[in-house]
């Protein structure tokens, strides 16, 4: 990889730059911030914190390399999007380096999957764009076409969790698209998106079209979205962060999308295959249970939940605790002391309530948690509705399908939902009814990236994915020519 560095650190053997880069070039902050390995809590950079001015900065070159990234047309950002796919999937390994150091994902996940995804996402918006094409028609003795003008600088608000992959699923259609962006990664896992910018650098993506800014969520973040220069706020984090990022965002009409935090379902049913379906959820303490779309609330048809909690603890029993660099780890630490704190606070007052704690329910060493599953006392206890986003599910029974669908649809949230059963008809008859933006039948996790992706309730607002992310980076307009009026 090349850029012209200012500041570095070296990450897992990986030189990685720690300063801002803002219109084709490394910025430096007076002031840093500290981004520590979850693996063993030591300091791995000092990394730039942008100010109200750098924020300014970066927008102001975003707003100016607008017009001619949009007067570029699709086939021709796409040869720069395939080139910065092509350099993603030649850089894999430092990538999922770093990103591992920075933020524990499991090693052989990154290498495997979740970085090639990130090229992915560049290739199909790539060709998406140029795929998407104005609609013409006749009415009332006029010819009526829609036309679509990318919607101008956005800014991109990522979390900690798969900061490099979510990343890309943002920018790649707000680029594919048109548009310019200001992308500002979380604080707690910053350096696989600085490696990104040195990668759109390097697939010479013209200064000011591709802008990283590093800082912290309420002051770079918050000044980033309240820019009057903006056009389009794009935001995955919590629900908290989401109300006032939306009020920003409001205050200047800019559209707005926010895919949200989830207490999602896993139901399972007495016809299903329960090996796989116990093994499933299991597997949602993969990640040490940090994924917005995890099923944290199994809900187990009454008649089979001894079998299914006996299968279910073979399969958590299996779970390796351990460095994320292994291949025989399951389960990574956490992301962050303040993390694990929030995690173990929520077990804690779920035990001094009442709730039985089934398994696990202590802090580790390190930043590891134990996998914990709890029963609740009731459906309305804080442990059954609030996302806690770590190891920790809850397990509750239905009679019949009714039952099943009233607890599934009984939070704020609707993320995703999962559900386990042999019967056509109940995949059917469930899956339209749990209110949610994705609903898996017999797997989990599998992802169609045309397929709109997005919350309802407190799980967020908009739809990303395939045609319905490029509508939202582009201001749709209808021209109509009067019959006879033009040669
Ligand atoms: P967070 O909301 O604390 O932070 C997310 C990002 O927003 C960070 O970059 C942060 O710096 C920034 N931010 C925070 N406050 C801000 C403000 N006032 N103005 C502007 N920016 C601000 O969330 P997190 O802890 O990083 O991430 C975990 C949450 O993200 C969980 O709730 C999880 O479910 C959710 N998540 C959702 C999805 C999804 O696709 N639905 C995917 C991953 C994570």
């Amino acid at each position: 990889m090349s850029a012209t560095a200012s500041r570095t650190a070296t990450v897992a053997g990986v030189e990685v730059p720690t300063d801002h880069y803002i219109n084709g070039e490394r910025v430096q902050s007076a002031q840093t911030f500290t981004t520590i390995s979850p693996i063993d809590e030591s300091v791995l950079a000092e990394v730039s914190r942008a100010s109200v001015g750098d924020v300014d900065l970066a927008v102001q070159a975003a707003h100016d390399a607008f017009p001619a990234w949009a007067a570029l047309g699709a086939v021709e950002r796409g040869r720069y999007l395939h080139k910065l796919a092509d350099l993603i999937d030649k850089n894999i390994e430092p990538l999922a380096q770093v990103e591992c150091a920075d933020m524990a994902m499991l090693l052989r996940s990154l290498r495997a999957r979740v970085i090639a995804r990130g090229a992915l996402n560049y290739r199909n918006y790539a060709d998406l764009a140029v795929a998407y094409e104005e609609r013409d028609w006749h009415s009332k003795g006029t010819w009526n076409r829609v036309q679509r003008m990318p919607a101008g600088p956005a800014a991109v608000i990522t979390p900690w969790n798969a900061p490099f992959m979510l990343s890309t699923w943002k920018t790649a259609p707000a680029l594919a698209a048109g548009c310019t962006v200001v992308l500002k990664p979380a604080e707690w896992s910053p350096l696989s998106c600085s490696l990104l910018a040195s990668l759109a650098d390097e697939a010479g993506i013209p200064p000011g079209v591709f802008n990283v800014l590093q800082g912290i969520g309420a002051e770079a973040g918050a000044a980033l979205v309240a820019h009057p220069l903006i056009r389009r706020v794009s935001f995955t984090g919590s629900t908290r962060a989401a109300r006032e990022i939306g009020q920003s965002a409001a205050r200047n009409i800019t559209p707005f999308t926010a895919e949200l935090g989830g207490k999602n379902p896993l139901i399972v049913f007495a016809d299903a295959d329960l090996d796989a379906a116990a093994a499933k959820a299991a597997g949602q303490y993969d990640d040490a249970g940090q994924v917005c779309l995890s099923g944290t609330r199994l809900l187990i048809e009454e008649s089979v939940l001894d079998t299914f909690l006996e299968k279910f603890h073979a399969a958590t029993d299996a779970h390796v605790l351990g460095d994320p660099r292994e291949d025989a780890t399951t389960v990574a630490p956490m992301i962050h002391p303040d993390h694990v704190a929030r995690v173990a606070g929520f077990v804690d007052r779920a035990r001094e309530s009442g709730q039985r704690i089934v398994r696990g329910g202590q802090r580790g060493e390190g930043l590891f948690y134990e996998p914990t599953l709890i029963e609740p006392t009731g459906n309305d206890a804080e442990i059954v509705q609030n996302e806690v986003f770590g190891p920790v599910l809850t397990y509750q029974t239905f009679a019949d399908e009714d039952e099943a669908i009233r607890l599934a649809n009984s939070t704020n949230y609707g993320l995703s939902g999962i559900v386990y059963t042999s019967s056509m008809g109940r995949a059917d008859r469930i899956g339209r009814a749990v209110r949610a933006g994705v609903v898996w039948v017999n797997t989990f996790l599998v992802r169609d990236l045309t397929a709109p992706f997005g919350g309802v309730g407190n799980s967020g607002i908009g739809r990303e994915g395939g045609d319905y992310a490029l509508d939202f980076y582009s201001d749709l307009k209808t021209l109509q020519i009067l019959d006879g009026s033009v040669a």
